[in-house]
């Protein structure tokens, strides 16, 4: 095992990533910018390094500058956490040649997932089954239209860089694909710097049902079961959970095995996402595969007893996997949500302040906050707003989100606008307690959840 790492990252997950090394009697090197000076993470680290002034640009994401403190520091290997570099191939190159381990998969596995059209392509020759549509070379307007006009209306555009839901648009019938073609390619342009488009059938009512996998360096590859993750706004999860409702063990097993099957056709290693849309009527399809951990891979904690850092940790150090499918079980129903600065009265604009009082539910076995703050904080302009990450944990569905909507009525911030009654709406609203729930969830259910009177 390693004896010090260092962790590219700031906030939660720098923090989250520290205790488990921690445990492991690992020691940790932090990294900063301006604005994270004093942050928690520094502060919980053994030591830490500074990269620069506080855009991302100028600090989180400069991969020489991060390679460069591990280097000084003598960390033996990087843990990119999720965003920044944990999905850029360059930097997981750059690791190598400095003999430093990057904690995640090889380099080929993350070329092979970065495009959404070569993803498919893999996909498709390992018998992974896809949503029908084109996402081939041939780019031009009359070969994506003929491919929509074919396989009929509503249509999926999405750009094959894309990803965090932007450079996608629905388009509802052929009068409106010229538009709506031209669209997603200007906002794919400006977001990716790159305009390649594919086009999907349009689910209208799908679940986005998604299963964590894990493989190791010795040929052995397990699935940590699912989580649902249909709650979404502009197509970016709110609330998620696992395991999925409603999921048959036949299912379960099949869309588990088709993952691995996943995970296998490029020879991948560590921790996985492998993300499909699941039908009413069961069929379910590949969308793409995430190669980093993910924000909500605390509810997969809850429901099998396992610490999937630490499982990292042991792969990445060439370690066997702890467990094999046969020892994995789910115990319980564990809950997700993103607790965010941000101002749901008017378009979800991000907020900023200072955390002039922090008071979270208090943790226990049923309740865990996985937080970057501390009170007196600053939420600044510079990165992602996320607060914490509320997880609640009980024996069934129905007692976690009664756990859930407790537990958000008791968090406690002031000094900065933040999301918590919307959270609490969503989790009480009769709909969502009768797992009626798709990714068309949040604007069906609009008046529940927006009335102001929920608390
Ligand atoms: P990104 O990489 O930007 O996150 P994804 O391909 O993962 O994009 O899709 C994000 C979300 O968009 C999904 O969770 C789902 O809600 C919706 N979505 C994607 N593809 C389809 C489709 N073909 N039909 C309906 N909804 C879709």
């Amino acid at each position: 095992m390693f004896t010090k790492i260092l962790i590219a990252n700031r906030g939660e997950i720098a923090c989250r990533i520290i205790k488990t090394a921690r445990k492991l009697g690992i020691l940790t090197v932090a990294v900063y910018s301006d604005a994270d000076a004093n942050s928690l993470h520094v502060n919980m680290a053994d030591e830490a390094i500074y990269l620069g002034p506080s855009p991302s640009r100028e600090s989180y994401l400069l991969g020489d500058k991060v390679i460069a403190a591990a280097v000084k520091t003598g960390a033996q290997a990087i843990h990119p956490g999720y965003g920044f570099l944990s999905e850029n191939a360059d930097f997981c190159r750059k690791c190598e040649q400095e003999n430093i381990i990057f904690i995640g998969p090889p380099v080929s596995a993350i070329e092979a997932m970065g495009s959404k059209s070569a993803a498919k392509n893999i996909m498709e020759a390992a018998n992974v089954p896809l949503v029908p549509g084109y996402h081939g070379d041939d780019q031009s307007e009359a070969v994506i239209k003929k491919a929509a006009d074919d396989m009929g209306y509503p249509v999926l555009l999405k750009a094959t860089a894309g990803g965090g839901g932007k450079g996608m648009r629905q388009v509802w019938n052929e009068a409106d694909f010229s538009e709506g073609f031209a669209a997603a390619k200007r906002e794919a342009k400006s977001s990716f710097g790159d305009d390649t488009m594919l086009v999907e059938k349009y689910l209208t009512q799908p679940r986005h049902v998604e299963i964590q996998v894990f493989c190791d360096n010795h040929d052995n590859a397990v699935y940590l079961f699912e989580r649902d993750c249909s709650v979404q706004r502009r197509h970016q999860k709110v609330i998620e959970e696992a395991p999925a409702f409603g999921m048959s063990e036949a299912l379960r097993q099949q869309m588990g095995e088709s993952a691995i099957k996943s995970a296998k056709a490029i020879g991948y290693q560590g921790a996985g996402t492998v993300e499909f849309l699941l039908d009413s009527d069961g069929s379910f399809y590949f969308m793409e595969m995430n190669t980093r951990l993910q924000v909500e891979h605390p509810v997969t904690e809850l429901i099998t007893g396992q610490d999937l850092v630490e499982w990292q940790l042991r792969v990445a150090a060439n370690e066997k996997l702890p467990k094999s499918q046969e020892q994995l079980r789910i115990h319980g129903h564990a809950f997700e949500a993103r607790i965010y600065a941000e101002d749901t009265n008017n378009d979800f604009l991000p907020a900023t302040g200072k955390l002039s009082f922090l008071q979270p539910p208090t943790e226990s076995r049923h309740v865990r906050v996985d937080t970057g703050v501390r009170q007196g904080d600053e939420v600044s302009v510079f990165y992602d707003p996320m607060i914490a990450k509320l997880i609640v944990w009980d024996e069934n569905r129905d007692k976690a989100l009664q756990r859930l909507a407790k537990a958000l009525s008791e968090y406690r911030i002031s000094g900065v606008t933040t999301n918590i009654d919307f959270l609490y709406n969503l989790a009480t609203c009769p709909a969502f307690i009768n797992e009626n729930i798709d990714t068309g969830f949040i604007e069906t259910h609009h008046d529940q959840i927006f009335h102001s009177d929920a608390q």
